[in-house]
């Protein structure tokens, strides 16, 4: 058998692989293969096959101050002489404690309890659950949920079902999801003003369904896994409006902008809102270990407590990991420094000026670039395979998608880096058009 830490050839590892793993969005019958990686330090991950490159990805825009980081890693150590895990049952432990106290402090007004969870789709069904036990609570049922079309929010039944449903990952599914309801996608750019029609619209809807929308769901000024999009914070805002006026909670997925990702600490304070319920998840372990937070208001939780059940119908067994919960620690002690800021602001700039060589390529649709976010939009899908092989030889990894080659780094990457990450993102451009 392959052990971890015992040299293996790199040809026999794919072999394996392929003929026993399956990978996220994958097929188990294409013979594409995955690359193995036996290691990761700093900002490079280290290939079996001897090579080092650049992660352009922050393994799903999670490992934001890169691999070993030596406060993290001893966080994690620490934590495991002490104990790995324990039920959360009954029990509690300083790291979630810590965590909760971190967390109610970093996301603004109103955010006060804390529900962990293992993933981010889980961290959203709890949000999902919350939000209906809240109506319950009130005695007023109410099932539906209002979305905006082009989110993502995860991969498990409930999120599957606030996904965009014909463009996005799971319209396969649809049919057997719960039918939920569906406002046009918030017009493009982070700096467009608001669109009266699109509020229009939306209002609309909440007006056509009243008593039905138990909350509107939204992920915060970027659609990430949806299409890579930006709306402006005016949007959100004026979400945050129609749910007051409906009488209709507003959740905020965070989970792909939290933590920094877009140049604010969350995106919702950026754009001066208070959510009823806020997800995060991905940055807060830095990329350690898989956990998510659903944060609530005292309403919520008010309302959540008083309704027959009494209690939040939801109890994960790795819930609040104690390892996840001393790193995610560690990780927000590092981000209350501050550093991430011109951390961010510098990818920004050098996103912009390496993206820019993208614009007017052939088969390039739109260059854009919010925080440590860059994105080339391409004419129809991406090739995967020559776009991922082209990032290579420029010593990066990227894994394009849909029509995306995008890049979301580490906030600790360098100056040099970034320009070779923007430059493997044109080349995949090129790739891609055959150019
Ligand atoms: N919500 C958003 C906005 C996401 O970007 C993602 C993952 O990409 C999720 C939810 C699901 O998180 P996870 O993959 O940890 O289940």
């Amino acid at each position: 058998f392959v052990t971890p830490g015992v040299p293996a050839d790199t040809a026999e590892l794919i072999a394996l692989d392929r003929a026993h793993v399956w990978h996220p969005y994958a097929s188990m019958t294409d013979p594409t293969p995955a690359y193995p990686v036996v290691g990761a330090s700093g900002v490079r991950l280290q290939f079996a096959d001897g090579r080092e490159v650049v992660d352009g990805m922050s393994s799903w825009w999670a490992a934001i101050h890169g691999y070993r980081h030596p406060v993290l890693d001893a966080a994690a150590r620490d934590q495991l002489d002490r104990m790995s895990h324990v039920m959360f049952g009954g029990l509690t432990h300083p790291g979630a404690i810590g965590l909760a106290q971190r967390l109610v402090a970093i996301t603004g007004e109103g955010m006060e309890h804390v529900f962990f969870s293992d993933s981010g789709s889980v961290g959203v069904e709890v949000a999902i659950k919350m939000a209906l036990q809240y109506w319950r609570g009130r005695g007023e049922p109410r099932q539906r949920l209002l979305t905006v079309r082009g989110g993502y929010h995860g991969d498990t039944f409930a999120t599957m079902a606030v996904c965009d449903p014909v463009g996005g990952m799971h319209h396969l599914f649809t049919g057997v999801l719960p039918e939920h309801l569906f406002a046009p996608r918030p017009p493009d750019g982070y700096d467009a003003p608001l669109d009266e029609a699109w509020v229009a619209a939306t209002a609309d809807l909440l007006a056509r369904h009243a008593g039905e929308v138990a909350a509107v769901i939204v992920e915060p000024t970027v659609q990430g896994a949806g299409g890579m999009r930006f709306h402006s914070p005016a949007c959100v805002r004026a979400l945050r409006e129609l749910c007051d006026a409906h009488g209709v909670l507003l959740i905020l997925d965070e989970i792909a902008t939290g933590f920094g990702r877009t140049g604010a600490w969350f995106a919702h304070l950026a754009a001066d809102v208070v959510p009823d319920i806020l997800c995060v998840g991905k940055a807060m372990t830095g990329g350690y270990l898989s956990m998510a937070a659903t944060l609530c208001t005292p309403a919520v939780a008010a309302s959540v407590c008083s309704g027959e059940a009494g209690a939040l119908m939801h109890g994960p067994t790795y819930m609040a990991n104690p390892l996840a919960a001393a790193v995610a620690c560690a990780n927000l002690d590092l981000l209350a420094t501050g550093a991430w800021r011109e951390q961010v602001a510098g990818i920004e700039a050098g996103l912009r000026a390496g993206l820019a060589a993208a614009d007017g390529l052939p088969k390039v649709a739109d260059v854009r670039v919010l925080g440590a976010i860059g994105v080339i939009e391409t004419v129809g899908p991406v090739d995967v395979r020559a776009v991922t092989e082209a990032a290579l030889a420029h010593g990066v990894w990227l894994r394009p998608f849909s029509n995306l080659i995008y890049t979301m780094p580490p906030y600790v990457t360098g100056a040099a880096d970034v320009t070779r990450i923007a430059a493997a993102m044109v080349a995949g451009a090129r790739a891609n058009a055959g150019v």
